[in-house]
């Protein structure tokens, strides 16, 4: 069989690349993992073109990827050989807005960040704010359960979904939730979808919540000598009642290549930033500000201030957001890559798991660069090493599981906002041993066969 023959006669010739010079992007996302050129990359136009493909694909068991943004950093979109890649590029548009009710239905194909340009015109946002916010889109942060920078107020993408639209592997459209807060239908199908990373049904539209914007932001920017200092300042401070809507850290290297990339100064002496923001109702900000600006003072910072200005503001924001890219000059050659680990904790144990992670490097030397979203326990391992030295990878990967090991102690989890996709797929199954769970990999995998029985969408990622 033809497939791309078959392929013409639903798709026109704007969406079916198959030439191997246009299908090469597709074969790689932002991770480190290699995949194959696949027969033909699809761009469908609408949900029905998208049911024709999967149909196809399923009576002839032919793989299939489904590809948004490609931000994933662990290797869940990249596809193997023999396969077709499904971008939801043209599944672009915003539907509806009902600030009433407020939600807002939106393609799976729109970026978050072009969908709070548009949120923010009414004085609403949608709070999910991965750092790739630029690229990632609607379906592939549900995909991946994406957190982000405001989690540690808003949490992750499961609080926000309300509904979708999905097509199965077979080609059937069906639609799970609705536009209501409530409901009690047993088995929540909308939830299942939440981190199933393009492993069970594709998403073609999305019920998403909206929040209104909070009325007044402060920021407070501290810098410390020990790393553990902003893992037990973030503590006291949510200990004092206080909900910060950002709480990040990054370590000297990642502030020295923000210094070297976007002329950033920090103090010389300090190893560890903390950026913490206050959201409030007007009248009450300053108070609130107050209390916390106390807190971080209260561990000796090397400085500290407080700003409401929005210029400096977004700097700071903005160069937090480009890290990784920032990052890149911190390496020591070309054929360098930056790993990037992604464990949480509960708040409580910050300080000790910063701690360990230092201490546990001190068996492999590598250069690494920590960060991360704080305020809710999720630390980001930044390992510098290269994906083609064989013995080098084998020692990424053991510590890997071995700070992996570490936030199990602590009662956190391997995976906090990245998934699995190629490159976590030992973690998760540490993560169910130490919990005694193993039993939930076979249920996983029970139900990776009832929605897919032919195991044609995303093979080789999560649970294989
Ligand atoms: C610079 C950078 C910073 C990042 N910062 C963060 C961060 O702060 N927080 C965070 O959580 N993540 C972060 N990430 C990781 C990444 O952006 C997220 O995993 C994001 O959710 C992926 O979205 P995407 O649209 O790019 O999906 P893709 O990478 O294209 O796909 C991810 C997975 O979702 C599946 N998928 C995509 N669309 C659909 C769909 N419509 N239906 C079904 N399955 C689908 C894919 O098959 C794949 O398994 C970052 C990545 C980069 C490169």
């Amino acid at each position: 069989m033809d497939i791309i023959k078959q392929l013409t006669s639903i798709l026109d010739k704007n969406s079916l690349l198959y030439k191997k010079e246009e299908i090469i992007p597709y074969s790689r996302d932002a991770s480190f993992f290699k995949g194959s050129l696949p027969l033909a990359v699809t761009i469908p136009n609408n949900v029905e073109e998208l049911s024709r493909i999967m149909k196809l694909c399923y009576e002839n068991e032919i793989p299939v990827y489904i590809r948004g943004g490609g931000t994933s950093l662990t290797g869940a979109s990249v596809p193997f050989e023999n396969s077709i890649v499904i971008s939801m590029a043209k599944f672009d548009k915003i539907l509806e807005l009902d600030t009433i009710s407020r939600y807002v239905v939106a393609e799976a194909g729109v970026r978050l960040e072009n969908l709070n340009s548009y949120l923010d015109m009414f004085g609403y946002f949608y709070p999910p704010d991965p750092a790739s916010s630029i690229a990632s889109t609607v379906g592939g942060t549900i995909s991946t359960n994406a957190g982000g920078l405001r989690a540690a107020m808003y949490g992750t993408t499961k609080e926000w979904v309300l509904g979708m639209e999905v097509v199965f592997p077979n080609g059937e459209i069906t639609r799970f939730g609705g536009k209501v807060l409530k409901r009690s239908l047993g088995y929540d199908l909308t939830a299942l979808m939440i981190g199933s990373e393009g492993t069970l049904a594709v998403i073609t539209k999305a019920i998403l919540k909206i929040a209104p914007k909070p009325r007044k932001i402060g920021r407070i920017l501290a810098y410390y000598d020990e790393i553990e200092k902003v893992g037990e300042a973030v503590a006291k401070v949510k200990e004092e009642g206080i909900t910060p809507m950002i709480a990040e850290f990054m370590d000297k290297i990642a502030l020295e290549s923000i210094k070297k990339t976007k002329g950033i100064s920090y103090p010389e002496n300090s190893n560890v930033m903390l950026i913490l923001d206050i959201a409030s109702e007007e009248s009450s900000l300053d108070p609130l500000l107050e209390r916390a600006y106390k807190i971080i003072n209260s561990l000796n910072p090397i400085q500290s201030k407080v700003t409401t200005d929005p210029i400096e503001m977004e700097r700071i924001y903005l160069a937090r957001k480009g890290i990784l890219s920032s990052l890149l000059v911190e390496r020591e050659s070309m054929n360098q890559y930056m790993i990037i680990g992604d464990i949480v904790v509960p708040p409580s144990k910050l300080a000790i798991t910063l701690k360990e992670i230092q201490e546990c490097n001190k068996n492999f030397y590598f250069k690494i660069s920590l960060l991360g979203h704080i305020g809710d326990g999720n630390i980001h391992i930044t390992i510098f090493t290269d994906p083609n030295d064989v013995e080098l990878m084998k020692k990424t990967e053991e510590f890997l599981l071995e700070t992996g090991k570490i936030a199990l102690k602590h009662e956190g989890s391997v995976s906090a906002e990245h998934g699995i996709g190629l490159e976590k797929k030992k973690l998760l199954i540490e993560e169910f041993k130490a919990k005694n769970s193993l039993v939930n990999l076979e249920i996983m995998k029970q139900i990776k066969k009832v929605f897919d029985p032919k195991n044609i969408l995303n093979r080789g990622k999560l649970l294989e």
